[in-house]
């Protein structure tokens, strides 16, 4: 147990607002510093007994989670719904996509009391369906693979009844990284385009569209579930986006999320358009009609909310695993 609650050296990987939010830290007073969102949008502070108590937890066990690091709008209803997205691998990010809040720097070496403390967390919640995500490790010769795998393991033998999703870096394409996660048994094998492919340079300035859809790729053709994101309101066009999701389709990932890129800080991209929910709807239905065996679609939408809704998907998957004959 001891092990189980040493914890990582610790950087502040709070969002900027979460940094302020209930610490000695005064708020903002510029009010041009804050976005102005259409009335769809309602991004409330987060609050309730719930959430400081999982807040607490999750300090306390020296996890980190991309709920508070990329400053998600949906903080407040996940957390209250004990719903979180840990994020492994350490707080510091070796990229610097212009979307993200998640600091970049040099990590330290993956804690190899991680998975364990991950594994604590998740059975005392007792959730169905979980994301765990990380920071890109470009400086670890595997990408992180082996603690992904380890993370992965430590997860399934505490609660080997919940779905797991994995939502990774593309390993800078390397295929048998991809692999060593694979091998551990996630559920779903989650990997994000964020956006269509003339946007993609200047959104995640290390990655590449066609090392990501490779890599997905690779994980179906493994025989996984495949999922992947994208954010949109970052310049992108109509037709744009019907492509990238035929590309998506074409890789033979199963289920996509489509989410409002909501700017988390002046130094990070400007929104060039708000899509309303009805443009969320119909992309939607195209995206069904392409094939798509799931899609989350609207303005709040993040890779990992209401991952829950994919329950079904994974449970029919499991159950057509079975052979005749078992129980
Ligand atoms: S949508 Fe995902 S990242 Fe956002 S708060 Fe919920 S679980 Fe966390």
């Amino acid at each position: 147990m001891a092990q189980i609650l040493r914890v990582s050296n610790l950087v502040d990987t709070r969002s900027r607002r979460l940094r302020v939010l209930n610490e000695t830290e005064p708020p903002a007073k510029d009010k041009s510093d804050r976005p102005h969102h259409p009335p769809w949008i309602r991004a409330k502070l987060p609050s309730g007994k719930t959430y400081f108590e999982l807040r607490q937890r999750v300090h306390a066990l020296g996890l980190h989670t991309v709920c508070e690091s990329a400053s998600c709008p949906n903080l407040g209803e996940c957390w209250n719904e004990k719903s979180l997205t840990i994020m492994i691998l350490g707080g510091l990010c070796t990229r610097s996509c212009k979307f993200c809040d998640v600091p970049t720097g040099k990590p330290l070496p993956p804690d190899p009391d991680e998975p364990a403390r991950v594994a604590a967390i998740l059975s005392e919640l007792a959730l169905a369906h979980t994301v765990i995500t990380c920071v890109t490790r470009d400086d670890l010769p595997d990408g992180g693979a082996a603690h992904w795998a380890a993370t992965i393991r430590a997860v399934k033998q505490r609660c080997p009844d919940m779905v797991l999703e994995a939502l990774t870096s593309d390993f800078k394409g390397d295929t048998a990284a991809v692999d060593v996660v694979l091998q551990a048994g996630p559920d779903v094998f989650a990997h994000n385009l964020e956006t269509v492919p003339r946007l993609a340079r200047e959104v995640r300035v290390q990655a590449s569209v066609e090392r990501s859809l490779r890599v997905l790729a690779h994980a179906k053709q493994r025989g996984a579930l495949t999922k992947s994101g994208l954010m949109l309101g970052l310049g992108e066009a109509p037709d744009e986006i019907r492509d990238v999701m035929r590309l998506l389709r074409q890789a033979g990932v199963d289920i996509l999320t489509l989410g409002q890129y909501l700017r988390p800080s002046r130094q990070h991209l400007s929104v060039e358009r708000h899509l309303p929910p009805e443009e969320f709807e119909q992309l939607k239905q195209e995206a069904l009609a392409m094939g798509f065996a799931h899609v989350e679609s609207g303005p709040l939408v993040r890779s990992s909310y209401h991952a829950s809704n994919q329950h079904d998907l994974v449970a029919a998957r499991r159950s057509a695993a079975k052979q005749p004959g078992q129980a």
